[in-house]
Parts: C-alpha cells; sequence; structure tokens
C-alpha cells in the first residue's frame, strides 16, 4: 500500500481510495484505525490511499458531494463507491472482497486490451485520481471566475455611476460659472481702459455685478470642496453600492413599514409620484434611510390628522426630485441651513424626543450620492424637505 499526503494526486495503481478527513482530534483517531485495518488487509496487488484534508481541499469534497468526514471514496475501479460514517473499518471489511473482485475482473480486462491493443485497437481513457482532481479543480475555477464576473459586474456600475456624476456635476457647474462669466463679459465690455471707468453702467449696476461674478465663484468653491469632501468619505468610513433603484416603490415600502405609527395620529399620506418617474442611481439602504429619517420626523411634527404629501420630479435629464412635505409647524428660515449640522434641533422641540443627528445623517448620504438637500416652507406653513439623486441611465 501506499499512502500519500499533500502529493500531486495522480496514480497508476488499480486500486485507488481516497480519504477524506478534517482536523477534529476525533476523526485523527477515526483515520489511524482505518488506515491500520488497511495495512492489516494489504492485498496482493498494489493500491494505493490518498488522505485529502477536506479544510485544505474543499473543492474536492464538494466535486464528491461529501456531507461528513471521514469518508473512504474508492475511486478506480470503477464504479465509484463512499464509505462514510462512524464504521468504516466494519463496512470496509464487508466490501474489500467484492473490491479484490473489481480489480481482478480489471486486471483481466486491461491484459485482454493490452492484447487488442497489439492488434490495432485503442485504449479506452481510464477514470482516475488525476480525472477526479481535475474535474475538482474545474469545479474551483468556475467558482472564481462566477466571482470575478460578479466583481466586474460591480465595478463597471461604478464606473458608470461616475460618468454619470461627472456629466451632473459638469451640468451643475456649469450655471455658476456661466453667470459668473457673464457678470464679468458686461464688466469687462463696458470698461474703458484710457478713463479707467466703465461706461454705460451705473456704479450700483457695477457693484451688483462684481458681486454676482464673486458669489458665483464662492458657490463653485463650495461645489468643488463638497465633492472633494465627498470623494474622501468614499475611501474611508462611508462605502456604498450604488445601483438601479425605484425610488417610487422604495418609498411606498418605507410608509408601508410606517404605517402603524401614521394612522396612529389619523395621519393622511397623499402620494404624488409619477408613473414614469425615472430610476435613481443610488444605495438603496442608505436611501431607505433617507426616506425612513424624513417620515419619521414628518409623522413626529405633525399634528394629529395633519397631511403628509410624499412627491417625486423628474428634474433634469440627470436629476431626479423627491420631496416630503408635512403640515407640522415647519422650519424658520434662519435655522434651515443648521438644521442638518450634528446634533442641532430647534429650541422649540427640545422637550421631543430625538437627537438631533438624523437630518445630519440624511445629508451626509445624499452629498455621498453627488445630490442635495435642502428644505423649505410649504405653502401651508408646514416642513417641506427635498433631495436629489441621478438618474439611472436606460
Ligand atoms: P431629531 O431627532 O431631533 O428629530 P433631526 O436631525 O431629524 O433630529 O432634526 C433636527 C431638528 O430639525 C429637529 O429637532 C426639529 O427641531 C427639526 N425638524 C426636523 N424635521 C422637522 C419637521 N418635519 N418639521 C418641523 N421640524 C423639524
Amino acid at each position: 500500500m501506499q499512502v500519500s499526503q499533500d502529493q500531486p494526486i495522480s496514480s497508476e495503481a488499480p486500486l485507488q481510495l481516497l480519504l477524506f478527513v478534517d482536523g477534529r482530534p476525533k476523526s485523527k483517531q477515526q483515520v489511524q484505525r482505518i488506515r491500520s485495518y488497511l495495512k492489516e488487509l494489504e492485498a496482493d496487488y498494489h493500491f494505493e490511499l490518498q488522505i485529502v484534508d477536506v479544510g485544505q481541499q474543499p473543492y474536492l469534497a464538494e466535486h464528491f458531494k461529501l456531507v461528513a468526514t471521514p469518508a473512504l471514496i474508492k475511486i478506480h475501479p470503477e464504479p465509484r463507491q463512499i464509505l462514510a460514517g462512524s464504521n468504516i473499518t466494519g463496512q470496509l471489511k464487508a466490501w474489500w472482497p467484492r473490491w479484490q473482485a473489481a480489480v481482478d475482473t480489471y486486471l483481466q480486462l486491461q491484459t485482454n486490451l493490452q492484447e487488442n491493443e497489439e492488434n490495432g485497437h485503442v485504449r479506452e481513457p481510464k477514470s482516475s485520481i488525476r480525472s477526479v482532481a481535475v474535474s475538482a479543480e474545474l469545479i474551483r475555477l468556475s467558482d472564481e471566475i462566477f466571482r470575478l464576473k460578479q466583481e466586474k459586474e460591480k465595478l463597471q456600475e461604478q464606473i458608470q455611476f461616475k460618468d454619470r456624476i461627472i456629466a451632473m456635476l459638469a451640468h451643475d457647474l456649469r450655471n455658476p460659472l456661466t453667470a459668473a462669466s457673464i457678470a464679468m463679459d458686461t464688466l469687462q465690455s463696458n470698461y474703458n481702459a484710457e478713463k479707467g471707468a466703465f461706461e454705460r453702467l451705473t456704479p450700483k449696476m457695477t457693484a451688483h455685478l462684481f458681486k454676482q461674478a464673486r458669489s458665483q465663484t464662492k458657490t463653485i468653491d463650495r461645489m468643488i470642496t463638497d465633492l472633494l469632501q465627498v470623494g474622501r468619505d468614499h475611501d474611508r468610513e462611508f462605502p456604498f453600492q450604488p445601483q438601479k433603484v425605484d425610488i417610487g416603490k422604495l418609498c411606498l415600502d418605507v410608509l408601508d413599514e410606517l404605517r402603524d405609527r401614521y394612522t396612529a395620529k389619523s395621519h393622511k399620506v397623499k402620494k404624488d409620484i409619477p408613473k414614469d418617474l425615472p430610476n435613481v442611481y443610488a444605495d438603496p439602504e442608505r436611501i431607505r434611510q433617507v426616506l425612513i429619517n424624513l417620515l419619521d420626523n414628518a409623522i413626529k411634527y405633525t399634528p394629529e390628522s395633519g397631511y403628509i404629501t410624499v412627491s417625486g420630479l423628474h428634474r433634469t435629464t440627470q436629476k431626479v426630485q423627491f420631496s416630503i412635505g408635512d403640515t407640522g409647524p415647519g422650519i424658520p428660515e434662519e435655522n434651515r441651513d443648521r438644521i442638518f449640522e450634528n446634533h442641532y434641533r430647534l429650541e422649540r422641540d427640545e422637550s421631543k424626543e430625538g437627537y438631533g443627528i438624523g437630518l445630519c445623517l440624511c445629508q451626509r448620504i445624499i452629498l455621498a450620492h453627488y445630490g442635495q438637500i435642502w428644505v423649505d416652507n410649504a405653502p401651508n406653513g408646514g416642513a417641506w424637505f427635498h433631495f436629489t439623486l441621478p438618474v439611472y441611465p436606460n
């Protein structure tokens, strides 16, 4: 008998056995027992036993669809046979004479084939441990290909997302850039260098144009700073997986989850989500968080029997705007930027439970999608929260 471990699996022996083991101490003892039993059985022909550690060769175990170890498998001669369970030696004892007989038949067949070969016949390829190893390797490789394909799809999605975002940002940057250019062109074309004065422009208009140019360049600067910050966040603690998301449906799902809360306050929900609202390019879990936070606030701050409105709008070719309105007290104009700061709460609402972190999280998530989030007041005085997300390309 030849026992091999950690060797390339290949054998020409007429009887080929594989013994699958794992690292547990109990199975080590069982393996010892099987090996010494096989030694006692020593046949009058060469046979080979290979020990396979399932931990190291999981694909080989998968190939044989093994569910337990130890397991002894007769690979050759065919048909394949698996002995498993606690009493492998007992089973082996019963099968050994039959295996011997199978080997005898095989050897006899070989001799006949050899004679035929000498007469010009070709021998069929025989099943062996080597062919098993090859198919186990194939399983491993196809698993690997599957994993790589998925990874490639994910990366392609991310590249597409970035392309889309670049188009959207270029579009967004163009607005303040155009406004600043127009202001500067007007100033330049009215400037008389010899006189050192602006002609055809009143001092008030001149001042206004300078202010306009300055404020638009500041806007561009702020957009670029935000953009760089988002890029840094993506790399660090804020990973997200953008994909195609039906935001209207996602919002209706979230509303369903919150149904008990708003029916308890007898709120009515108005839905204005166009059927042809495009899908957005976003991380569904993150956007769910945004919707939950905004709807939760709308319910929290709206008195009994009020209205909550959800509405979607295809704002530009690249952007979808989603809005959540309520009939609560609204947000005073002077606080509209600050409520997105971490831990910021209106004094008015200090008695209500909350930590002032919900809106800050919403802003981080929306900015990570290169979108915008803001609040204004609805005509009825309630709060109207809006956010934008990039459209998913068709
Ligand atoms: P909180 O846990 O306090 O609700 P948020 O960050 O979600 O924290 O909100 C910050 C503050 O903004 C709230 O404390 C509240 O004063 C105000 N606010 C948020 N949503 C609304 C709303 N829909 N109506 C009125 N005020 C709101």
